[in-house]
């Protein structure tokens, strides 16, 4: 892949240009499309076969409501939900907690991140922003989760709540990034 990967060793290549950066951590059951989504949101491509188990973390300068920054992503992949999850709490600007409109499993996976996240952000006093993502809008016929299950709970954790597909548009996918960084901008 094409795109550039920073790995934690190498984040102080980045501050010298003196940008602003986010860190967005992706979080979600395996198979939710959280590779899918990232993937896309840096190439613009849906790529349908990605290694289950690669956890990554990936750069990309973006302009956000005029303004540089340098946008950090962590595709994780826990593989047993947040457990030894002190990687992401603490690195993460914002959190994009990703779920499959056609798996009501990947829904219920959600609830454990939100409640691992909320603990933490207690814990640590801070406001870093949650945003809660139905993907897989394109499996409409096979839906398993409301979109009004998917607000209520968006809205039982204070998150912002959007669904999306990573293989349909990318300007939406895109959105979803930049209003993470909006959100984290606010704090
Ligand atoms: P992850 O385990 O959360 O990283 O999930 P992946 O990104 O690897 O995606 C799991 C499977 O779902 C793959 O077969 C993807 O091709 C598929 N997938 C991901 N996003 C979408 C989507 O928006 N629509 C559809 N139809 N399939 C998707
Ligand atoms: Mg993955």
């Amino acid at each position: 892949l094409m795109f550039g990967k920073a790995r934690s060793s190498n984040f102080s290549a980045i501050p010298e240009r003196g940008q602003p950066e986010f860190n967005v951590v992706v979080l979600g059951v395996m198979g939710s499309g959280k590779s899918a989504l990232t993937v896309k949101f840096l190439t613009k491509r849906f790529i349908s076969e990605y290694d289950p188990h690669l956890e990554d973390t990936y750069s990309s300068e973006e302009m956000v409501d005029q303004q540089p920054v340098v946008v950090k992503v962590m595709d994780t992949a826990d593989q047993d939900g947040p457990v030894n999850c002190e990687r992401y709490l603490t690195w993460a600007s914002a959190f994009l907690v990703v779920y499959s409109i056609d798996s009501r499993r990947s829904f219920e996976g959600c609830q454990q991140y939100l409640e691992a996240i909320t603990v933490h952000i207690r814990a640590l006093q801070t406001h870093t922003p949650i945003i809660l993502l139905g993907n897989k809008l394109d499996m409409e016929r096979y839906r398993q989760v409301s979109k009004s299950d998917g607000s209520a709970l968006a809205s039982r954790f204070g998150c912002l709540f959007f669904e999306v597909s990573a293989c349909l548009d990318f300007l939406s996918i895109q959105r979803v990034f930049h209003e993470a960084v909006r959100e984290a901008r606010r704090e």
